[in-house]
């Protein structure tokens, strides 16, 4: 089933969409929060079957990352065309925080595109604006179906001196394939180690295939990102962590790689209570996991020793210049504001 508000019924993007379900009923809705926001929707029952849900997105195009969060010195800047995410990680706040697990796709780019100009066009001399996609979703997951990369990098190649971050677990690259590298757009992989992806990261590709996803990329000159975010602790970590970083060094060359950060598990405790009540029996929840000023994480000294460890590790691989360990990985959550490291992409 796809619902689709009524504004956008005939908007080619929607259309375009619509043509690739053509077994699916669709059905027009005044404004998306009809479907997305109704009460006494169950989230883990829908997470198994999710309908699309088609809008026009009002307001909030473009918005300021939360303090912390982007490039240090950057204007940094979210772009979040979906809400939403097809993969199913058992750290990522989308769980705790949407009634509804469907996925909504706001179709109208352009408007993102015309509010992205008039930020550059605004900006402040010397201001380096960085736009980073995939707020509320991973950004390339459902690429084959959004096509929102491939309308937005073009936009790119007429403002070099702004940079477009896309974040993602997935291998659909072949948009990117299709286009010209350009030097101010970042395709950032997030991994962690293959034991925590198996049991955490649901639905996700494995570390081999997105490496081999990234490989492509490096073949055709895209500039790469890494994100080990969030770094997820167990008994045996040191050791997942040196594997992990060998394998994944094994494919890529330091060259072609922008940026390299680490993230730390840590989710606003109403979000983290959530989780909890969808999935009591998760071990990742009963974890050694502390509050601390309304944030769920690992208390500060096992926080410390595994980002210490693994800055340890990556320096073996890549420059200081381009390791970033306290770089906030990922957008949040409009209220409260989130936390790095546990969420999209
Ligand atoms: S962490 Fe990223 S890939 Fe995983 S569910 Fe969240 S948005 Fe999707």
């Amino acid at each position: 089933m796809i619902y689709v508000e009524e504004e956008i019924l005939g908007h080619p993007r929607t259309l375009q969409i619509c043509e690739r379900f053509p077994d699916a009923e669709v059905v027009p809705c005044a404004r998306y929060g009809e479907v997305f926001l109704r009460k006494g929707q169950s989230f883990r029952l829908q997470k198994r079957r999710p309908s699309l849900i088609l809008a026009k997105k009002q307001w909030g195009l473009v918005t300021e990352a939360p303090a912390g969060f982007g490039i240090p010195g950057a204007r940094n800047l979210i772009v979040s065309h979906m809400q939403n995410c097809i993969y199913d990680c058992r750290y990522c706040f989308l769980q705790g925080m949407h009634r509804s697990a469907h996925y909504v796709v706001y179709v109208n780019y352009e408007d993102f595109l015309w509010e992205m100009e008039e930020r550059l066009r605004g900006a402040a001399a010397g201001e380096v604006p960085w736009f980073f996609a995939g707020y509320d979703c991973d950004s390339l997951a459902l690429e084959p179906v959004t096509r929102f990369a491939a309308t937005v990098i073009p936009f790119f190649s007429r403002f070099p001196e702004a940079f477009l971050e896309l974040r993602t677990k997935s291998t659909q690259v072949k948009a990117l394939l299709e286009l010209e590298a350009l030097p101010n757009v970042i395709v950032a992989f997030s991994f962690t180690p293959a034991e925590v992806q198996r049991s955490l990261e649901h639905l996700t590709p494995p570390v081999d295939r997105r490496l081999r996803a990234m490989e492509k990329l490096q073949e055709r000159g895209w500039r790469l990102g890494l994100r080990f975010d969030p770094v997820i602790y167990c008994e045996g970590y040191r050791g997942q962590y040196r594997r992990l970083f060998a394998q994944v060094f094994e494919h890529l060359a330091c060259d072609s790689l922008h940026s390299v950060s680490l993230g730390p598990f840590r989710l606003p405790s109403g979000i983290f209570q959530g989780m909890e009540r969808l999935y009591p029996d998760e071990p990742l929840l009963a974890g050694p996991l502390v509050e601390t000023e309304g944030m769920m994480g690992y208390a500060r000294e096992l926080e410390n020793e595994m980002q210490a460890f693994c800055t340890g590790e990556l320096l073996r691989y890549v420059p200081c210049e381009i390791l970033f360990p306290g770089l906030s990985a990922l957008p949040s959550p409009p209220a409260p504001l989130p936390p790095a490291g546990e969420g999209p992409g």
